[in-house]
């Protein structure tokens, strides 16, 4: 038989605020454990929390850019249970009324075709501390309790690793783009619950699911949804009955374990925080907020065609990071060679990047470098095998193309009389291969430019030698 799969993801981000959602600590990544606290993210007894506006905020702005409808009026519940890390015995997220509802991403494939992918809601809330299990015993750090989450529900669109790789990575790119976010999910600031189940071709009624916690990396996620989508359809197939689990990815043997069911879960006694004022959202900072949105990666993508001819493929790359599309477009203002730019990007800089492990603004060359070294190469000044050498020292030591032509004798030379000079003597120190290039072996061309060339170190002009050549062996 086969089978259809049905995929909703969870997406926690943290949000990139100074201080916690309810408190004035850092929200600062690491530190000495239990150093960013204070009775607030410690839950301790009387303890009042106050929410961050910034908070509020960020919300509204991911809301906006995510296409979706904004809760004028909303308010924080408190969701009951009892874990080690989560020092209140509750969190304070939202459940009836989120902050945002009915958003959505639009997923490109490779071949242009389209799909929507619905977002059902996103809530705010805050992080809970973290275990550390030593050999001495499992200890807390309270340092990431508080830190402000949202958590972004997409609706159960997509029905491929491949689908929800794309929906990932446009989320990720979105919320990068307009600064509520660095989504870094190394350090966990980007988290990934999968939902997952599968059905009959066709079928309207929808299969069991398991829920799927924590993925770290866009590869566990692709490894996850292959590997339950295959033993869900095993199962069924054996005749096994399917209950609705948590399972938990486990990286070193590439599979999911079950946690617990859902018939044994928590009732979360969902009920208001009566610490926390119902929110009254005006029109007016909606709007506010609407203007601090920039160009979205999408926008750019679409622009970029437009205004510097660039081809999709191109446009892609260059505007799925909003420090390189910054760069393409001040290099681009410096030398007005869109595609040369894009190549350089794409090629040498992207391999050296890639290879350091860096971003582009952590290398050693700004877009006045990479311009200055474009306008070189176009003047004739260099030639473009000259070019990747000098590219290659100025991501070692920032200096400038010219003043690295200039240091290394590297200038090209187009100088006529002096290319005319080694011309001739090419020319009357072969005189053999001159008179089987008039019996007719014109392929020795190539070989007296080549002569030409190594007597210059590389820095003739090559269309120069060509053309000086031609004229001089004709009049032979
Ligand atoms: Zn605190």
């Amino acid at each position: 038989m086969n089978y259809d799969t049905v995929i909703g993801l969870e997406v926690h981000v943290e949000l990139s605020t100074k201080t916690k959602i309810f408190c004035g600590c850092t929200t600062e990544f690491g530190g000495q454990p239990n150093t960013h606290v204070c009775p607030v993210c410690m839950g301790l007894p009387g303890a009042l929390p106050t929410l961050n506006k910034r908070v509020v905020e960020y919300g509204i702005k991911s809301g906006l850019a995510l296409g979706c409808s904004i809760n004028k009026v909303c308010r924080m519940d408190r969701k009951n249970y009892f874990y080690p890390d989560a020092p209140r015995n509750y969190q304070i997220t939202q459940d009836e009324f989120p902050i945002c509802r009915d958003g959505y991403i639009d997923i490109e494939f490779e071949d242009g075709t389209k799909k929507r992918i619905g977002i059902e809601r996103i809530h705010m809330e805050d992080d809970a501390g973290k275990l550390l299990h030593t050999k001495a015993g499992s200890l807390i750090d309270f340092n990431r309790a508080g830190v402000p989450l949202l958590e972004i529900v997409s609706r159960p669109d997509m029905s491929s690793a491949e689908e929800a790789i794309l929906y990932l990575e446009k989320l990720k790119g979105i919320l990068t783009c307009i600064g509520v976010s660095d989504c870094k999910m190394e350090q966990g600031s980007l988290r990934c619950d999968l939902n997952v189940s599968v059905k009959p071709a066709g079928s309207e009624k929808l299969g069991v699911r398991s829920e799927i916690k924590n993925l770290n990396s866009f590869k566990s996620l692709e490894k996850a949804i292959e590997y339950e989508v295959k033993r869900q359809i095993e199962a069924i197939e054996n005749g096994e009955k399917l209950f609705v689990e948590t399972r938990r990815w486990d990286e070193e043997n590439l599979r999911t374990l079950s946690m617990r069911s859902k018939e044994a879960a928590n009732d979360y006694r969902y009920f208001p925080e009566g610490d926390l004022v119902t929110l009254n959202i005006s029109d007016e900072w909606i709007e506010e907020i609407r203007k601090t949105i920039p160009e979205l990666p999408h926008e750019k993508y679409v622009r970029f065609i437009k205004q510097y001819n660039l081809p999709k493929y191109d446009a892609n790359i260059i505007t799925s990071s909003y420090d390189v599309a910054d760069f393409f477009e001040e290099t681009v203002d410096i030398c007005s060679d869109s595609k040369a730019v894009a190549n350089w990007i794409m090629g040498d800089i992207s391999a050296f990047m890639n290879e350091k492990n860096i971003g582009i603004n952590d290398t050693k060359i700004t877009p006045q470098h990479l311009g200055n070294l474009i306008k070189l190469i176009n003047d004739g000044k260099i030639s473009n095998a000259i070019g990747k050498k000098v590219l290659s020292e100025m991501l070692e030591n920032g200096k400038m193309p010219e003043t690295i032509v200039e240091e290394k004798g590297l200038i090209q030379n187009s100088d006529e009389s002096a290319i005319l000079d080694m011309v001739k003597n090419v020319l009357e120190s072969n005189p053999d291969n001159v008179a089987e290039y008039k019996n007719g072996r014109t392929n020795l061309f190539g070989w007296f430019v080549g002569q030409v060339m190594k007597m210059s170190k590389g820095k003739a002009n090559p269309k120069i030698v060509s053309k000086l050549m031609k004229e001089e062996i004709e009049k032979m």
